[in-house]
């Protein structure tokens, strides 16, 4: 079976924090170069720039599986996958719902644009997306699996908006398909740091904010690239950290 190379977590210009260049034909040339399979696009609480980097990808081979990195109300990003754009846009319904009606401020915090699959501008996202939403992890994590989604607290060792640092502990029987770890960190360090992360498959995304930080992050063993392929393989624990 062909190797699958993977990344789960990646910023496009819809995130404030984002460079300019992380626009949709940029991003999937550099996905290509470095030979990914597979490429979730998680903007901050926003899919809007999914559609785009989809369309920017298609014929090249490479996969991609519309995302969010929402913030919870424990002020945690969680990433929430999906298998279609569809699902990802009515959760993005959903956490528009539960965001702060605030405006962004461009000169503090940057743009917030999406674009399309040419890195086209389309419109500049007027609200502020680097909010927390007032939704618990508890509600997301079960709200985006019932819409058929993977809901994965992202780096969770990390030292802000993440499960150890709002909440200190990762809770007893989250019902999580993976909790995604700092780029940076060991796992088997983290595991003997915290044995409660041991019943988990653990993956290590690029987080990337610019081209240069996008990088292959896991593998797995599987026929084709796909959403269904990535929740097959994690529930088996059969992927491999790079
Ligand atoms: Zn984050
Ligand atoms: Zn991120």
């Amino acid at each position: 079976m062909p190797t699958i190379y993977a990344d789960l977590h990646l910023h496009t210009v819809l995130s404030a924090c984002a460079e300019v260049e992380m626009i949709a034909p940029l991003i999937v040339r550099r996905a290509r170069e470095l030979g990914l399979n597979l490429l979730a696009v998680t903007d901050h609480n926003a899919a809007a720039n999914c559609a785009g980097v989809i369309a920017a990808a298609e014929g090249t081979g490479l996969v991609v599986i519309p995302g969010m990195e929402m913030t919870t109300a424990e002020e945690l990003h969680l990433l929430c996958l999906f298998e279609t754009v569809e699902q990802a846009l009515t959760w993005q319904g959903i956490v528009f719902d539960h965001l702060p009606d605030a405006p962004n401020n461009e000169n503090l915090f940057g743009g917030q644009y999406v674009v399309d699959g040419e890195g086209d501008y389309i419109r500049t996202e007027g609200r502020l997306l680097a909010a927390s939403t007032d939704l618990s992890l508890d509600a997301s994590v079960r709200r985006v699996t019932e819409l058929g989604g993977l809901a994965v607290p992202a780096h969770i060792d990390r030292a802000s908006f993440s499960l150890f640092a709002s909440l200190g502990f990762v809770p007893p029987g989250l019902p999580v398909p993976a909790l995604e770890i700092f780029r940076r960190t060991d796992p088997a360090a983290l595991v003997a740091a915290h044995p409660e992360v041991a019943p988990y498959p653990l993956v290590r995304d690029s987080d990337a904010h610019q081209l240069s930080e996008m990088r292959v992050s896991l593998a797995f063993e599987a026929n084709a690239p796909s959403f269904a392929a990535l929740r097959s393989s994690l529930a088996q624990r059969s992927h491999r950290l790079m």
